[in-house]
């Protein structure tokens, strides 16, 4: 019989099962509809931080985790992102056009008010 079948997904395999125990390798679209779902979840969760990809087997695992749960191999230790200079002052910039802070040169400048650093000149803005 051709048309839908009730397939299981078989937890953590990928796989699914239909009612006859064949498998069915992501061949039914609804398969392929949760494993797109999955693989965009997982892209955020790379992009936010909250998972990594294994390097040994570059299944997406806990971002905290110290041994693969795929592979089993141990994972590299978390580096602390580190700023460059050019995100910082992207940000800088983001921030200046939000709180309408300037810059002259010199002295940064709120309202006004002049200051001698940006991180000043930030907090009276936010505060204010
Ligand atoms: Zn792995």
């Amino acid at each position: 019989m051709k048309g839908h079948m009730t397939a299981l997904h078989l937890p953590g395999s990928g796989r699914w099962v239909n009612r006859s125990g064949q498998f069915c390798e992501q061949t039914n679209t609804h398969a392929l509809l949760v494993s797109k779902n999955v693989k965009a979840l997982e892209e955020k969760s790379i992009e936010d931080g909250s998972m990594r990809k294994c390097p040994s087997c570059a299944e997406v695992v806990k971002a905290e985790a110290v041994v693969c749960r795929f592979c089993q191999r141990e994972l590299p230790a978390i580096e602390a992102p580190v700023k460059t200079q050019a995100q910082y002052e992207e940000e800088m910039l983001i921030l200046m056009d939000k709180y309408s802070i300037f810059f002259d040169g010199f002295n940064y400048f709120y309202k006004k008010e002049k200051f001698p650093t940006f991180a000043a000149a930030l907090e009276q803005a936010k505060a204010a």
